[in-house]
């Protein structure tokens, strides 16, 4: 089950963190229709914003097509974070059902020092 998630971990692509929003706004002309009653404004214009050096960084998409792209990397971004936490949670499992299995030196410390109480 850990080597099905991490071969779909590998074949994900292209991932970043971050989300895009859509906001819409009104210019500087106030003649233009923006500033009409009831006009919703301009755009919506699509805004990519990630966090780099703990500061948040925002950009906007220069095509359609820059846009599409940042879409499939995030959503990759987020089935790894997904992927990640199964991994994780998987291996918690894995480790509490696994038995403890002792080294040979320590099977040795233990032998010698069960013999010197049974001595006493
Ligand atoms: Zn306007």
């Amino acid at each position: 089950m850990a080597g099905g998630l991490l071969e779909e971990i590998r074949f994900l692509g292209d991932a970043r963190p971050g989300s895009i929003t859509a906001t819409r706004g009104r210019c500087g002309n106030p003649r233009c229709h923006c500033h009409q009653p009831g006009d919703p404004g301009h755009g919506p214009n699509f805004r990519l914003t990630f966090k780099r050096g703990g500061k948040t960084v925002t950009e906007s998409f220069p095509t359609e097509a820059a846009r599409r792209k940042a879409e499939r990397e995030i959503a990759a971004f987020r089935r790894w974070q997904q992927l990640s936490r199964e991994f994780v949670e998987v291996n918690t499992e894995i480790c509490q059902r696994r038995p403890v299995e002792e080294s040979l030196s320590e099977q040795k410390t233990r032998r010698r020092s069960s013999r010197k109480s049974a001595g006493k």
